[in-house]
């Protein structure tokens, strides 16, 4: 059974989910490219990235992040998992309403008519016996039970709201240590809530780790008890084989965010091996390099051809798209808001003539977001035409914003 399907000149398919996303990184777009005196890396692109977040105000933060939840949703997105560290003041002190910057993503998204899960990101040091530094202080909370009592603020905040959920997120095994870990993932579970961390998304991130626990992130993790069936691995790049065999065995999810990972030269996930040893993927957007969840979808299974010279990888289009739909919902805890659609025009140049019997393959290996015409989430259509209602006003106040934050 196909998932996508005709109706008369349009194609509809499930809203896509982007499980990972940082959505003040869409004002670094084209800004981090040029290659300096030494060539870039992950670790350089990260100061660029710090410079950025230490200029952010409530006021910027909300613009850029409703302009690339607007260019979003104008692609068939129509919920975001957003893993969100920026909390505090630059240097540090808490602001006097201490979620006003996770209010401001959250009030960007659902005035552009996304859902959002914001997964509260903990943070309290730059690596194993390394304070942090820098922008990084506006990431940090002096101790775990004030992080998480933001935690608990945000879902009574936003109880009533249905387009919104609460996540938690320990950064990752660098950032943050393992007791906090636990104790983040002891409210998770009592409360369900979706739980997620970068994992391994670099080498050095592995030795790290090794250092200082004598395993790796997964080994680590899956010891203290929190890798299980709704933990989220963002990345999972580099990964030993008892790691997959770890995520697998415990049916996590897997959210890699192909064209972010291209982008920083992360590295190849191993996403056949993870699929057949139980894992499950999803997507995520990250860095919003570019906005494309179609390429996402795709590059599940063409980056794995690449990485293992063979053709039919990892799965095929039908499951590629729920990995980019309902997989997505899930991993950020909206499973049962599938009612949310978008329609592609059937004549656009990417889709024109496909085969109905293999809808799946043409808009999955075809698409791309010129063709989406309409985007519904819920009974409100946030695109239609094409167009997103105040776009040109959510444009200007984008522009306006990134003239402060780079002046
Ligand atoms: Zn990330």
């Amino acid at each position: 059974m196909m998932i996508a399907k005709k109706e008369k000149d349009r194609i509809r398919v499930p809203g896509f989910a982007t499980a990972h996303s940082h959505a003040f990184q869409r004002g670094l777009r084209g800004r981090t490219q040029r290659k300096e005196a030494v060539p870039g890396s992950f670790w350089s692109w990260r100061e660029g990235m710090y410079r950025m977040a230490e200029r952010l105000d409530p006021d910027s933060i909300y613009a850029i992040s409703r302009f690339a939840f607007a260019e979003l949703a104008l692609a068939g997105v129509t919920a975001v998992g957003e893993f969100h560290y920026v909390h505090h003041q630059a240097n540090g002190t808490p602001y006097a309403e201490r979620t006003l910057l996770a209010d401001a993503v959250i009030r960007a998204a659902r005035d552009v008519g996304l859902r959002i899960t914001l997964l509260r990101v903990l943070y309290h040091r730059n690596g194993f016996h390394q304070v942090a530094q820098g922008a990084q202080r506006r990431f940090c909370d002096a101790d775990v039970d004030r992080a998480l009592d933001d935690v608990s603020d945000l879902m009574k905040k936003y109880a009533l709201d249905h387009g919104v959920k609460v996540g938690v997120a320990p950064h990752s095994v660098r950032a943050v240590s393992r007791d906090w870990i636990v104790a983040a993932h002891r409210l998770a579970a009592a409360k369900q809530l979706p739980f997620h961390m970068h994992v391994a998304e670099q080498p050095r991130e592995v030795e790290e780790c090794k250092t200082e626990y004598g395993k790796t992130p997964v080994a680590m993790l899956a010891e203290a008890g929190v890798v299980n069936s709704s933990f989220v691995a963002v990345h999972a790049t580099h990964l030993d084989d008892a790691d997959i065999r770890l995520l697998g065995g415990a049916r996590a999810f897997v959210c890699v965010c192909r064209t972010t990972e291209r982008d920083l030269g992360d590295g190849l996930c191993r996403s056949g091996e993870l699929l057949r040893a139980g894992a499950r993927f999803c997507n995520g957007i990250d860095s919003h390099a570019i906005t494309d969840p179609f390429e996402e979808v795709r590059a599940v299974e063409l980056d794995d051809r690449l990485r293992t010279v063979s053709r039919h990888a990892v799965c095929d289009a039908t499951e590629l798209l729920r990995v980019g739909t309902r997989n997505g919902y899930e991993a950020i805890g909206m499973a049962g808001t599938e009612e949310d659609a978008v329609w592609l025009a059937a004549g656009d140049p990417a889709l024109a003539g496909a085969d109905e019997r293999a809808l799946d393959d043409a808009v999955v290996f075809g698409a791309g977001p010129r063709a989406v015409r309409e985007v519904k989430v819920g009974n409100r259509v946030i695109v239609k035409d094409g167009v997103l209602a105040d776009y040109e006003e959510i444009r200007a106040a984008y522009e306006r914003a990134l003239a402060r934050v780079f002046s």
